[in-house]
């Protein structure tokens, strides 16, 4: 079965002989969205938010003339034998600050003492900096003459009135923010952030603070897939944990539809009993269950819920399962929601490619994703290893890691040496 048959709704089947791509189920999810559409945001609300238009300079950047120093704005003939040991004396006729909206012109012998910032008199040769100077304020001695239009930022050298300064389709960082303050723009369009919530399933499932009963362990998967969403720049609301009973997961979708621009769930996936979210969604029909060839993850949902056809991505429970699931699916999914190309490299996600410290094995039939340590050798090489523990719930070495090594389908095993690509979980160092 296909990925995008999983996504309409085709039935739960598991075998190895169903599993479906890493690839193909990656495609069903990210069919489920297109980028949200744009709104207004103002400066910093858009900040982390995909610019939905070309921000043009509408007037010229800067819009005048000014002054690069404090100093003095002087016609160069005027100082042209100044030296040190034999200084220029100009009568100093005015004084401008940055903000002067005086409007005056530079008589020839003399000079304006002139503040950083403040516009220069239209037939201004040049600034001298108070550096070179006495610093007078009735008059000034000149000490070394400047070069023609020294020290003077001309209008339109940033940015031409016109041109572009920030183009659609980027990610707004705080110097983007800045030139478009710069170019008066107190708000912009932007891609909004996506409203996701999260969803932790599961009887045994306990809130962080409260204590444990018996069989009882702390909810991982909402706070990390929360997180996650954040980190990538979502609007993420965490929903309590749901327990294992339909009612009570089919009311808090029901609750939660109207804030979603895409829900994700973690646990009851797989194929037990009480698998409380396979068997309430699979029942909508619009929501459909799979394998997936890749270790850890297997199992996976995706479809749309309700009118609106909210789109909804099921994790599995174990929290290293639905740390890598949030990778590989949600990420590329939330990427799309907020105007980015998801099969562009992330620049979140740099990836490198690292040889092998460590030997590992590796299920033919699935792409494995393997936490990680990775390094750069004295002799330049880029080094990987796996930290210790393969298990899916072992999520103190998935704190460990800060790559996933990725082995492909069709490879049993690293050997020391091997080449391995490698997805940076942070920057790269
Ligand atoms: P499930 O997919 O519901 O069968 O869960 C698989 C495993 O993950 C079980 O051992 C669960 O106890 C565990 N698990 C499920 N949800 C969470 C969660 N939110 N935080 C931590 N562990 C979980
Ligand atoms: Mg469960």
């Amino acid at each position: 079965m296909s990925g995008t048959e999983a996504a309409a709704g085709t039935p739960p089947r598991h075998g190895p002989a169903e599993l479906v791509t890493v690839a193909e189920h990656r495609r069903a999810c990210l069919d489920l969205v297109q980028p949200l559409a744009p709104l207004e945001a103002s400066l910093l609300d858009a900040l982390g938010c995909v610019l939905a238009e070309d921000v043009v300079a509408t007037r010229p950047l800067p819009a005048f003339d000014n002054s690069a120093m404090d100093g003095y704005a002087v016609r160069v003939a005027d100082v042209a034998e100044a030296t040190p040991a034999s200084p220029v004396r100009l009568p100093v006729v005015a004084d401008l600050a940055a903000g002067s909206a005086e409007s005056m012109r530079l008589a020839p012998g003399s000079a304006v003492r002139i503040m950083t910032g403040a516009p220069v008199p239209p037939n201004t040769g040049a600034v001298v900096p108070v550096e070179w100077t006495d610093g007078g304020v009735a008059s000034v001695e000149v000490r070394h003459c400047p070069a023609e239009g020294q020290h003077i930022r001309r209008a339109g050298e940033d940015a031409a009135a016109g041109v572009v300064v920030v183009e659609a389709g980027t990610r707004l960082q705080p110097r983007h923010v800045a030139v478009l303050a710069a170019v008066g723009r107190a708000r912009v369009r932007v891609r909004p952030r996506p409203r996701v919530v999260v969803i932790s399933t599961g009887s045994e499932v306990v809130e962080p603070g409260q204590s444990l009963g018996p069989g009882q362990l702390h909810d991982a998967n909402g706070f990390g897939l929360t997180a996650a969403a954040l980190d990538l720049g979502a609007q993420a609301y965490r929903v309590g944990v749901v327990r294992d009973d339909p009612a009570e997961l089919r009311r808090t979708l029901e609750d939660q539809l109207v804030r979603a621009d895409v829900i994700v769930t973690s646990g009851g996936v797989s194929a037990g009993a009480y698998d409380v979210v396979k068997e309430v969604l699979h029942r909508t029909g619009s929501v459909g269950f799979c394998g997936v060839a890749m270790q850890p993850g297997m199992p996976q949902g995706a479809g749309t819920l309700g009118e609106d056809r909210t789109p909804l991505l099921a994790l599995p429970g174990n929290p290293v399962s639905a740390f890598v699931s949030f990778e590989v699916f949600v990420r590329p999914v939330l990427r799309r929601l907020l105007g980015e190309d998801p099969e562009a490299p992330d620049p979140q996600r740099p990836r490198v490619r690292a040889l092998a410290a460590a030997a590992w094995r590796s299920p033919a039939g699935k792409e494995q994703y393997v936490r990680a340590r990775w390094w750069r050798d004295g002799d330049g090489a880029l080094r990987v290893e796996p930290v210790s523990g393969a298990g899916s719930h072992l999520v103190t070495a998935l704190a460990r890691a800060d790559c996933l090594a990725v082995v492909p389908v069709g490879v049993d095993g690293v050997e020391v040496g091997d080449e391995v690509e490698c997805v940076l979980l942070g920057p790269a160092a």
